[in-house]
């Protein structure tokens, strides 16, 4: 469908997580139904529009710096639209209208769906702040897509769970989940368009359904995740499929069975654990204990003994003792994780820790963020070893862009794969391909290799 009318241009910068990326997916997509189109540089762009992410400070202190840029170009130029979405706009409301005047929209998370509606009355000369607690609307508009091989689909939004250090349920509301039917038919539409991989997206995964009505005949939820994962599992086309974020809390055995038994579920598992320590994960407020933790990774290991583990970490934990950090430490050991998210304990606005009186100082975190990242290094590097000699079917997502003549995809288990984009009988490989590859070298973060003729 041609634009109704010609809006200029539009340039977005996202920070933080992948339900942000998905967000600014869809907004650009609205963008581009209202008739904008991408510009090719942010300070040429007629709306800039900054999704952003509050969960480290570091985020949050770069969009005002962009932010400042941005009002100094205004000043000058009043047709401007200066829109600031995502988690730090749902944090600050008005504030941030105090602070930086220039701004014509502040919009939460929830609202990313409404931003045509928004941005007409920016038309008609308000500034507007919408953080409101929202029903999300179902998505009626096709995102535009950074990729056209792996694609995003969120199934549920919000969180309920109330971690201490944590500034999503302030930010991003409470759970709503989407209808299986709807999801389903915007996977259909993805494996319409050639998608072959799709990662469901929630910030509890996990806590999936448990909004929606309905009990079954044997006294449980109605809708699981598991039971969405059988639900969408043979969309036609698709040759992958992934889920993030899980917590250790719900995440049960027969969603294990569920990825060990349906083939198109890939075996890797983003399950962040945050602490090694019981004491300190009760502090959190997480909600499991480490025993638990191991229960499940072992059961993963019994189903699918392949399975590839990643996690995600907060060390300097406000009242962590050095013995507490090292039973996190031994445990990453203990495990053997592909790939573990490490991060220093930042305090965030409006969260229980952040008021705290036992912070530790600064040099403790830089010191333990040094130690643990070299461990996570040195285990990343021991697992991949186990991918050399071996043959793994990578899906190829594109062209290396350090090297034009391979191609990248990942393996089932989410490994960065590089490879040469024409085979031994110079066969030419594509994004969209799903390439047997002979692993030839293995490096901490990720694997290279030859196709192999199919
Ligand atoms: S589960 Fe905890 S860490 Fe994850 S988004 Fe919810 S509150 Fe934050």
């Amino acid at each position: 469908m041609l634009p109704s009318r010609e809006r200029g241009s539009y340039w977005i910068t996202t920070f933080g997580c992948q339900m942000n990326k998905a967000d600014s997916e869809r907004m650009a997509g609205i963008l581009e139904s209202m008739g904008y189109r991408e510009a090719s540089a942010e300070l040429d762009a007629d709306l800039v529009l900054y999704n952003t992410c509050t969960i480290r400070d570091n985020a949050e202190q770069k969009v005002y710096s962009y932010l400042g840029r941005q009002a100094q170009r205004k000043r000058t130029n009043p047709n401007l639209t200066l829109v600031v979405a995502g988690c730090v706009a749902q944090q600050e409301g008005e504030s941030l209208l105090r602070r930086v005047p220039e701004l014509d929209l502040v919009m939460g998370p929830q609202h990313a769906n409404r931003l045509e509606t928004l941005l007409q009355q920016v038309d008609s000369g308000q500034q507007v702040v919408a953080t409101e607690e929202h029903h999300i609307l179902e998505d009626i508009t096709t995102a535009r897509r950074d990729s056209s091989i792996c694609g995003w689909v969120n199934v549920i939004y919000g969180c309920n769970e109330r971690c201490t250090y944590c500034v999503v349920p302030s930010v991003r509301g409470k759970e709503q989940s989407r209808l299986p039917d709807a999801i389903k038919l915007e996977m259909e539409g993805l494996a319409a368009q050639g998608f072959k991989e799709i990662t469901l997206l929630g910030q509890n995964i996990d806590a999936y359904g448990r909004d929606l009505p309905g009990i079954t005949p044997e006294g449980r939820r109605q809708h699981t995740l598991t039971d969405l994962l059988h639900h969408v599992h043979d969309v036609e086309g698709l040759e992958r499929i992934r889920f993030a974020t899980s917590h250790p809390r719900y995440f049960t055995d027969r969603l294990i069975d569920a990825c060990a038994d349906l083939p198109k579920l890939c075996e890797h598992f983003h399950i962040p654990f945050q602490s090694g320590d019981n004491d300190v994960l009760r502090a959190m407020a997480r909600g499991y204990t480490v025993e638990r933790y191991r229960r499940i990774i072992d059961r993963i290991r019994e189903r699918m003994p392949d399975a590839s583990l990643s996690a995600d970490v907060i060390v300097a934990f406000p009242g962590e003792t050095d013995a507490q950090y090292r039973r996190t430490l031994a445990l990453i050991e203990e495990i053997g994780f592909d790939q573990v998210n490490t991060a220093a304990y930042s305090p965030r606005p409006n969260t229980p820790a952040a008021d705290w009186d036992n912070q530790l100082p600064e040099d403790i975190k830089v010191e333990r963020l040094r130690e643990i990242n070299a461990l996570v290094e040195r285990c990343a590097r021991e697992r991949n070893g186990r991918y050399a000699g071996r043959v793994e079917e990578v899906l190829a997502e594109g062209i290396n862009p350090k090297d034009p003549s391979q191609l990248m995809g990942r393996t089932r288990t989410n490994r960065l794969t590089f490879f040469s984009a024409t085979g031994a009988d110079d066969r030419r490989y594509q994004a969209g391909d799903l390439v047997n590859v002979h692993i030839d070298a293995v490096r901490s973060f990720s694997l290279s290799g030859t196709p192999l003729n199919c």
